[in-house]
C-alpha cells in the first residue's frame, strides 16, 4: 500500500507543528522521519495513523482519501516508544488482543488466532516466551512483542514512533538490524520516527529530514548524506566542519583557501559558509598545489576503524579530520605536528542566497 501526504498543516493553539508537508511513500518501503525534537515527526506519524486530525491537507492510502478515517478503519499497526503492552496479559494474549476484539463476523476462529499468533511470535523470535508476562521480559523483548501485536491485525501500514528510543545503545543497534531483516521478509509499507541519524541512515530505504514543521529533504540514505540539500541537513547528518568566508567574482575565499566557484557568477561579494565532512579532508606535510590551509595537530584518537584527528588552524578554529588507519600509518602523524590540510570535497552555501556546491 502506498501512502501520500498532501499539503498537511497542523496547529496546536497558536503553534504551527506542520507547515504544508507533502510526501509520498512507495508500497513496501521503509521510510524514516528524521529530525530534532519538536520538528513535527510524531505529529506527522499520528496524522498518517489517524490518531490526529490535520487542520488542512490530505492523507491518501493507495490513492484513496483516508483523512476522515480513524486508526482501525485505516488498518494501521502502531508501535509506541514505551511498549504499551497490557501488563496483566501474557505475551500470547497481548499479540492476540487485536484479533480477539474484532466484531464476531470478522473474528478469526480460536485455532486461526492461535496459529497466527504463534507464527508471529516465531517471526519475532519469542515463541518460547508466549506464556510470560511483560514484567518477565527485557526491554528489547517487550518491543518485539509490541511489534508482533501491531502485525497481528495484518496492517496495511506499520507505523513506529521512536520504537527503540527507550532501549540502551547495544540493544538498539541489534533491534534495528533485526527490524530491517524482518521488513525485508514481510514487506509491509512502514514509517518510523527517529531523531537518531545513524538509525535512519542504516535502516531506511528513504529518509525524510524534518525541521520546524517542514521537510528539508527526502532521499535515499546515501543521497541525504552525500548530497545534503540544505545547511540544516548538512549539520544534522553527521559530523561536519564549518568554515566562514566570502565569495567574490567566481572565487570562494574560505578559511585561507581560494576555490573556484564559477556557479556563483560575478556578482559582488557575498558571505558564504562551507561545510566539509571530516573524512573529506586529507593531511600532508607538504602542499601539493591544491587548495589547502595550515593547521597544528592537537589530538589524535586512533582507537577504532578510523583515526580521528583534531587540529587547530592559524586563526584558532578547530578542525576535525578522519583518516584511514593506513593513511595514518603512512603519515606517522604525531600530536603537535604542523601540517597542510586539503579538502577533497566541500559544499559552499551563500548566506541568504541560493545554494551552490563546488
Ligand atoms: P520529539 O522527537 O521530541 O518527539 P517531534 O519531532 O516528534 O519531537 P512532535 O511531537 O510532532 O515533534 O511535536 C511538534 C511540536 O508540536 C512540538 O513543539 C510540540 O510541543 C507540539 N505539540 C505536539 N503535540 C501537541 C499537543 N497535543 N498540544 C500542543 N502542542 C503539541
Amino acid at each position: 500500500m502506498n501512502i501520500e501526504v498532501r499539503d498537511i498543516t497542523k496547529n496546536f493553539h497558536d503553534f504551527t507543528a506542520l507547515r504544508g508537508v507533502s510526501l509520498q511513500m512507495a508500497s513496501g518501503d521503509l521510510t524514516a522521519l528524521l529530525g530534532p525534537s519538536g520538528s513535527g515527526k510524531t505529529t506527522l506519524l499520528r496524522i498518517i495513523a489517524g490518531l490526529e486530525t490535520p487542520d488542512s491537507g490530505h492523507v491518501l492510502f493507495d490513492g484513496v482519501e483516508t483523512t476522515e478515517r480513524g486508526l482501525r478503519e485505516r488498518q494501521v499497526g502502531f508501535v509506541f516508544q514505551h511498549y504499551a503492552l497490557f501488563r496483566h496479559m501474557t505475551t500470547f494474549e497481548n499479540v492476540a488482543f487485536g484479533l480477539r476484539v474484532r466484531p464476531r463476523e470478522q473474528r478469526p476462529t480460536r485455532k486461526e488466532i492461535r496459529d497466527r499468533v504463534m507464527k508471529l511470535l516465531a517471526l519475532v523470535q519469542l515463541d518460547k516466551f508466549a506464556d510470560r508476562y511483560p514484567s518477565q521480559l527485557s526491554g528489547g523483548q517487550r518491543q518485539r512483542v509490541a511489534l508482533a501485536r501491531a502485525l497481528a491485525i495484518e496492517p496495511n501500514v506499520l507505523l513506529l514512533d521512536e520504537p527503540f528510543g527507550a532501549l540502551d545503545a547495544k540493544v538498539r543497534k541489534d533491534l534495528r538490524r533485526w527490524l530491517r531483516r524482518l521488513h525485508d521478509e514481510i514487506h509491509v509499507t512502514s514509517v518510523f520516527v527517529t531523531h537518531d541519524q545513524e538509525e535512519a541512515l542504516e535502516l531506511a530505504d528513504k529518509v525524510v529530514v524534518m525541521n520546524e514543521g517542514k521537510i528539508e529533504q527526502i532521499g535515499a540514505s546515501e543521497e541525504v548524506y552525500h548530497q545534503p540539500a540544505t545547511r540544516f541537513v548538512y549539520d544534522f547528518l553527521g559530523n561536519v566542519n564549518l568554515f566562514h568566508g566570502r565569495v567574490q567574482d567566481g572565487t570562494a575565499f574560505i578559511g585561507g583557501m581560494a576555490v573556484d566557484m564559477p556557479e556563483a557568477g560575478h556578482d559582488g561579494p557575498a558571505q558564504a559558509v562551507a561545510y566539509i565532512r571530516p573524512h573529506l579532508l586529507d593531511i600532508a606535510y607538504h602542499h601539493n598545489g591544491e587548495s589547502h590551509f595550515q593547521a597544528r595537530v592537537t589530538h589524535i584518537n586512533a582507537a577504532g576503524p578510523i583515526v580521528k584527528v583534531e587540529l587547530e588552524t592559524d586563526v584558532g578554529d578547530t578542525v576535525h579530520v578522519e583518516l584511514s588507519q593506513q593513511r595514518y600509518a603512512e603519515l606517522d602523524l604525531k600530536k603537535g605536528a604542523h601540517v597542510f590540510v586539503t579538502p577533497k570535497d566541500m559544499k559552499v552555501f551563500l548566506i541568504d542566497y541560493a545554494d551552490y556546491s563546488i
